[in-house]
């Protein structure tokens, strides 16, 4: 079993959980970053990266995904550990005062503070409910594409009708070596430009579009895919051979174990005390949507205040004994930074 031990665990590394290594790094607290998502930036980058936001100071408008990029640099001279695909699934505390947080990968991270910033709680892919399907997750069957040069050759059953689905046959259809779309309807919801490309893929033969099917079952050996069979809604099957099923039916996200922690909620959010951040439990400390207090707006600016009045919370505990002289980042600088 893999221990790692730290200052500071942070649950989320949305703007506000990329925001709070910042700043826990401004006060020498070394900060671990768990996430459900494969990657930075929370709703910002799962649910909105090309929309402009207009309400970031100093900003008159940026893209959701250009601001996670620079809240992940304004982190990165703190170096924090980050373990993606995983989410914090226990806290509980040791004799010597340090919270034993357990991971979904079977590791488990020691820290002397845990700073939560779960947002809505973890978000993860909406799986079709298909016999077997743990078995080929992550070798045939993937909710997320990397880099499209890992289907060079492939053959590649996309699924689902909205955005991504129709992005990605466009895109693959580039690399692969065979495309089928399966949707439930002719109709696809996504951009009409999108739809109509597809379309012309669909007409030129590049893309073969398999509707109205549905997802039936999955065929392997092992754990290597080789066919994806699908059915009509009055149940005649096709087979699709297949290496790869990309199933793209959206990201949902769920509370899932904070609930169990044992801290004071106020219905699906944690409580704190907005003059400290903390939460019921002793060093642990939350901030960003997931808090409430009186007033509280679930906002990315009111998220970035809670991290700093966290991480100064958390410097107590983390270095007991030791008074925070507060400076200015003009005075102080980057710590070790640049
Ligand atoms: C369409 C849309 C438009 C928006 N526009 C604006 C806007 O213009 N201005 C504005 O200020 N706000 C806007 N918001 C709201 C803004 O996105 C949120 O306030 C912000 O994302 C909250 O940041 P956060 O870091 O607290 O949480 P999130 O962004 O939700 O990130 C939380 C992260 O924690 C992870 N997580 C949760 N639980 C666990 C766990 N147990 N283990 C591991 N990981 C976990 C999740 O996977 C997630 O990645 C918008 C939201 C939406 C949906």
């Amino acid at each position: 079993m893999t221990l790692h031990e730290t200052d500071a665990l942070v649950v989320g590394a949305g703007p506000v959980g990329l925001f709070t290594v910042f700043q826990c790094g401004m006060v020498k607290i070394r900060c671990h970053v768990v996430d459900a998502l494969e990657a930075v930036g929370g709703q910002c980058s799962a649910l909105y990266p090309e929309k402009p936001i207009y309400d970031i100071p100093g900003h008159p408008s940026i893209l959701a995904a250009d601001l996670v990029e620079r809240l992940a640099e304004q982190a990165a001279p703190f170096a924090p550990v980050y373990h993606f695909s995983t989410q914090v699934e226990s806290l509980a505390r040791d004799a010597d005062g340090r919270w034993r947080c357990g991971l979904s990968n079977g590791a488990t991270v020691l820290a002397k503070v845990v700073i939560i910033a779960a947002g809505g709680g973890a978000f993860g892919p909406n799986r079709p409910p298909l016999d077997g399907l743990e078995r080929f997750e992550g070798k045939g069957v993937f909710y997320m594409v990397r880099k499209r040069e890992d289907f060079r050759g492939k053959r590649v059953v996309i699924a689902g009708g909205g955005d991504s689905a129709v992005d990605w046959a466009i895109s693959l259809a580039e690399v692969a070596a065979k495309v089928m779309v399966v949707h439930r309807r002719p109709k696809f919801r996504a951009a009409p430009d999108s739809e109509q490309r597809l379309k012309q893929l669909a007409e030129a033969g590049t893309v073969d579009l398999v509707v109205p099917y549905q997802l039936h079952s999955l065929d392997g050996d092992g754990d290597r895919l080789s066919a994806v069979v699908v059915a009509t809604l009055e149940g005649e099957t096709r087979r699709l051979e297949a290496d790869v099923l990309l199933p793209f039916f959206g990201l949902s996200s769920n509370l899932g174990p904070i609930a169990e922690w044992g801290l004071d909620m106020d219905r699906s959010v944690i409580a704190i005390d907005p003059a400290t951040g903390a939460t019921s439990a002793p060093g642990v400390f939350a901030a960003g949507d997931i808090c409430a207090y009186p007033g509280k707006l679930k906002l990315i600016l009111a998220g970035f205040a809670e991290a700093a009045r966290a991480a100064h919370s958390a410097y107590d505990v983390v270095h007991p004994g030791e008074a925070l002289h507060f400076e200015h980042s003009t005075t102080s600088g980057v710590p070790g930074g640049k």
